[in-house]
């Protein structure tokens, strides 16, 4: 049994390693200041004796000392997140990113506590070398462009978690996660898979940016965690960083095409410019598919969710009664 600490663990990947986490045996103590995630995200592990919950900011040293110093394993995932969040919000994206795993870092190093970070798979910008491998160069687009921000703040998080490890023997491990989906994501932030699925259950317009010809890979929430849970263990990843997700890649037009069968909806499918989506131009990328080698050389990889099984999850949570996107 190792003691755990997941920053942003009120938040939709980190409340599915909680309990993923404590399935396994762990102790959990989650921190998080509850700004994009929820406390109903955690009403499972609320009643479970090895979970605590601390309301905090991941920036303040004198909140996550005390937590780190009792932890084995620290999971930073706390961070902002979302392309309207980071484009509404850049200082916040830039400040709460970067500070936030410096913290992090320092403290962990400090405390000898094995670091599991939080990066993205848009850390490769507009980079055209599909698959993206993880030593492969970074396509980041002007300064003047809020939505590289985030990626850069990630990049930034993955020097410094380099850094710690090189120059203070920290073990820490960098994950790229590409498009994770799953119940408790909300679309409010900009995801897409959750707010297609809310327009078609509501029948209004599914509204796809751009072409739609831009394609991503989406990965299923429980198929990330349970790559988590097993890189703890895994002496391979240890001052590496490695992609996490599927390599499956769909079109946000045939993305949109399944949503709308998987609900039987009668949404039709519009095409919105990204000026008139985001209030400004945003850079996309075409193809975002990860080379997913070294997860399955380290671990096995092998995602047992397809796409149809992993929208049905979405969808069947969605007409529960979860909160609108
Ligand atoms: P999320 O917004 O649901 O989770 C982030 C959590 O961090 C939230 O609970 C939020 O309240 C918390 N948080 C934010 N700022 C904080 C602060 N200053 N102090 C404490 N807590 C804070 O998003 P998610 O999708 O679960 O993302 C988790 C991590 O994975 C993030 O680091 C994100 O960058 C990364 N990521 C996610 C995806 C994806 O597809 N979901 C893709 C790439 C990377």
């Amino acid at each position: 049994m190792a003691r755990i600490l997941i920053t942003g663990g009120a938040g939709f990947i980190g409340s599915h390693l909680t309990e993923a986490l404590l399935s396994g045996g762990h102790e959990v103590c989650v921190l998080d200041d509850l700004s994009t995630g929820t406390r109903e995200n955690l009403i499972g592990p609320l009643g479970d004796p090895r979970f605590t919950f601390v309301e905090g900011n991941v920036c303040d040293a004198t909140t996550l000392g005390p937590l780190l110093a009792g932890c084995d394993v620290v999971y930073h995932l706390a961070a902002a997140v979302g392309v309207q969040l980071i484009v509404d919000q850049p200082v916040h994206t830039l400040s709460t990113n970067i500070h936030g795993s410096e913290v992090v870092l320092e403290l962990a190093a400090r405390e000898g506590v094995q670091v599991i970070l939080a990066s993205t798979s848009e850390v490769y910008g507009k980079s055209t070398a599909v698959p993206f491998r993880e030593e492969d160069d970074m396509v980041l687009g002007a300064t003047t462009c809020p939505r590289w921000s985030y990626a850069c703040s990630k990049m930034v998080d993955e020097f410094l978690a380099l850094a710690y490890h090189q120059e203070r023997g920290l073990p820490v491990t960098a994950c790229r996660f590409f498009n994770t989906i799953g119940p408790r994501q909300t679309g409010q932030y900009g995801m897409v898979v959750p707010r297609f699925v809310s327009w078609a259950l509501a029948g209004e317009p599914i509204e796809v940016y751009g072409t739609g010809e831009q394609s991503r890979c989406f990965c299923h929430v429980a198929d990330v965690v349970g790559a988590l849970v097993q890189l703890m263990d895994c002496p391979a990843a240890n001052g590496q960083v490695v992609n996490v997700g599927s390599d499956h890649p769909i079109s946000m037009n045939e993305l949109a095409r399944r949503v709308i069968a998987l609900t039987g909806s009668a949404s039709e499918i519009r095409h919105i410019p990204y000026k008139q989506a985001y209030g400004q131009e945003v850079d996309d990328l075409m193809v975002r598919q990860p080379s997913l080698s070294k997860l399955r050389d380290w671990i096995g990889y092998a995602p047992r969710y397809s796409l149809d099984e992993t929208l049905a999850d979405v969808v069947a949570w969605k007409k529960k009664g979860s909160r609108p996107c």
